[in-house]
């Protein structure tokens, strides 16, 4: 009698043995269909064991093995074994989420042949001499090298992408492409498709549908796909015959996964091109300070592009200074003309305000009531578009009150601005011009997105007033000014990673102006027009911003010259959520040794979220290699703490939000 070895997705980090008749190290890899408890459940053999460290009689056979696909390759399991090590997730866990929802079941897809998609020869342009070095840099890329493309929006990146796509596939191999976000993939798979017409193409991400992924997944593993497009969880597509990975807007919060399995898809590509040892271009307008880090000490190598490749240009980027100016509606004059010559010469404009709802809270100023969520520790936002008060971290809502609820003053105002608002105010002072709003409250799906986009190309829109949403990789030929508006906000937040953050996507979002053969405007609208950030993007001057954020960062021990771990805590309260800590803190004391610091637990700065009260405790090195030991021994004796019913507890290592 044989016996399989399974990952199976509990909240344990152990695996499970089984026995059965007539395997191989053949089977490894493949699913198998196992009795848990009082069911079943299906996981991953990752081992065919001589011996169990479990007890010979109470080893149960196996149900079935599912023979039905190509096993998952080793290099998948390790990719899969590397996550679970790095983020102290379990691997029955890891490969649960890395396996699209069919195949998780035990099922497979319908079969359908992969078509190539297109059969017109491609335009391919001229390479300026900028992309021609960076082309002839990555080459044909043999063997492990991390480029850092930094170009500036509108450098033509994409194309330096497709070039070195095109070399891997004249030598047989695979590209994986991973963008950060869903409304991007099918303007890119057009791009993509049309360039390589024999090539087979195919798409991952949570908009595909059940089906279909699997599918992709199948063409993936067989080998038959060419090139995978798709968000962050493409990056555990298997890939027999890798021979790059390109990682657009690398510098993107969303490739880091904030739930589950708490991952960054850019960090495991690049751990994944060097396990397969191939080349890999993380490309952006604003690198991550880690990846700019890694360029300047050499791990990476830095290839620039400073040239527009359309526009004759880079935008005109000023600030609009409102510390003396009664604004209008929170617009200044500066910007209101601006908009007002747009619509004279028929262009379009984008005021971006990253604060969807109408008002972020409703107040009442004869008694001081406001509209705080009783969930959360935060305050619920004016909706006035369709009549609602609504929490943004629990989605508690309700109607808008006529009178204040505890005084019964008539008289309650909304205060602050948001996109909604600002909507209302451009077009009653522009009543002829068309004006769309762009936030996760009017493209909810990724459908709705798809036809407001179709409407903005086809020039239906005047003025254009979007949320983060808007800043990302989209190319709107007609639109000449990006104003920017409540971006001051930012400045002085908590989180030191918020001055990265702005300065990418004032960089980003104006980018979207003067793309084609229209000269761009960016207005900012500021009360500190001197401040060094707002200095740097009026000179588009990336570097100059992240050397001087590299120096507070070392000076501060912060990332990228310091390794950091969260470990929270969530329970009715905050005290429950604590004390787990403070244990946890007496667990980690024997293991720190001199490179690892623990830091009192604290409560987190939203204390508290959908009824649950939250804290966290940080953990952090000088040596990644430090943290990553002490992690993995801690983590194990975090399983056996007590933990009150009602509480839960995560690490996230590597976190973007303190
Ligand atoms: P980025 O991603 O760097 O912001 P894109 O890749 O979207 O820029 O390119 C911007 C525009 O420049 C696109 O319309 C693209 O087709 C065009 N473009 C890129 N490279 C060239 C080139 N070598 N010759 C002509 N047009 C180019
Ligand atoms: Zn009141
Ligand atoms: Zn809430």
């Amino acid at each position: 009698m044989g016996m399989i070895r399974v990952a199976l997705d509990v909240p344990l980090p152990r695996l499970f043995d089984y026995l059965a008749d007539d395997v191989s190290i053949e089977d490894i890899g493949c699913r198998a269909r196992v009795p848990f408890g009082t069911g079943e459940k299906i996981g991953v053999i990752v081992a065919i064991p001589a011996q169990s460290e479990q007890s010979a009689d109470k080893l149960k056979p196996v149900t079935a093995i599912l023979r039905d696909m190509l096993p998952l390759p080793a290099e998948w399991i390790a990719l899969c074994e590397f996550c679970a090590r790095y983020y102290q997730h379990p691997l029955g866990a890891v490969m649960s989420f890395a396996l699209p929802p069919l195949l998780r079941r035990g099922k497979l897809p319908r079969r359908k042949a992969l078509a190539p998609i297109n059969a017109n020869p491609p335009a391919v342009p001229l390479l300026l001499p900028e992309q021609a070095t960076a082309v002839a840099a990555i080459g044909a890329g043999e063997g492990f090298e991390t480029y850092l493309l930094h170009g500036v929006t509108g450098s033509g990146k994409t194309e330096v992408y497709l070039r070195a796509i095109e070399a891997q596939l004249a030598r047989g191999r695979q590209a994986l492409m991973l963008v950060p976000e869903i409304a991007l993939t099918p303007q890119l798979e057009g791009r993509v498709a049309a360039r390589f017409p024999g090539a087979r193409i195919v798409s991952a991400h949570s908009g595909v549908a059940d089906a279909a992924r699997a599918r992709a997944f199948l063409d993936a593993l067989e080998g038959r796909a060419d090139i995978v497009l798709g968000t962050r969880l493409a990056v555990f597509m298997p890939l027999p015959r890798l021979g790059l990975i390109v990682v657009d807007e690398e510098h993107d919060a969303s490739f880091k996964q904030q739930d589950g399995l708490r991952y960054s898809a850019r960090d495991v590509a690049v751990f994944r091109a060097k396990q397969m040892n191939v080349p890999i271009v993380l490309g952006s307008a604003t690198p991550s300070l880690e990846s700019f880090h890694h360029a300047r000490s050499g791990r990476y190598r830095l290839l620039s592009l400073n040239q527009r490749a359309v526009a004759e240009a880079m935008p005109t980027v000023r600030t609009v200074d409102t510390r003396r100016e009664k604004l209008q509606d929170g617009l200044s004059a500066a910007l209101l003309e601006a908009l007002g010559l747009r619509l004279a010469r028929g262009e379009q404009s984008l005021v971006f305000l990253n604060r969807r709802g109408f008002a972020p809270v409703l107040a009442c100023a004869a008694c001081g009531w406001i509209s705080r969520c009783c969930r959360c520790a935060a305050n619920r936002v004016v909706h006035l578009a369709d009549k609602r008060l609504r929490c943004h971290h629990c989605g508690l809502e309700a109607g808008i009150p006529h009178a204040c609820p505890d005084c019964g003053n008539l008289d309650i105002q909304p205060f602050g601005r948001g996109t909604q608002r600002l909507e209302a105010a451009l077009q009653e002072r522009f009543p002829q011009a068309r004006v769309l709003r762009i936030d996760r409250d009017s493209a909810s799906t990724p459908t709705k997105w798809q036809a407001l986009l179709q409407q903005i190309h086809a020039g239906e829109v005047d003025i254009l007033i979007g949320t983060q949403m808007l800043a990302k990789g989209h190319d709107f030929p007609r639109l000449t000014l990006v104003g920017a508006v409540g971006a001051d906000a930012a400045l002085f937040a908590a989180d030191f990673r918020a001055p990265e953050r702005l300065f990418a996507q004032l960089m980003q979002v104006g980018g979207r102006s003067g793309r084609a053969d229209l000269a761009g405007e960016v207005l900012i609208q500021t009360e500190y027009p001197d401040h060094p950030l707002y200095l740097a993007l009026t000179d588009h001057d990336y570097l100059r911003f992240a050397i001087a954020q590299l120096a507070e960062r070392e000076q501060a021990g912060f990332p990228p010259f310091a390794f950091q771990a969260l470990l929270r805590a969530e329970a009715p309260h905050v005290e429950v959520a604590l004390a787990f800590l403070q244990n946890a803190a007496a667990a980690a004391a024997p293991l720190l040794g001199d490179a690892v610091m623990l830091y009192d637990p604290v409560p987190m700065r939203m204390y508290r979220m959908n009824n649950l009260e939250r804290a966290q405790l940080l953990v952090e090195s000088s040596s990644r290699p430090a943290l990553q030991q002490f992690l993995g021994r801690w983590s194990e004796r975090l399983g056996g703490l007590k933990t009150p019913r009602t509480s839960r507890w995560h690490l996230d290592v590597d976190p973007i939000e303190l």
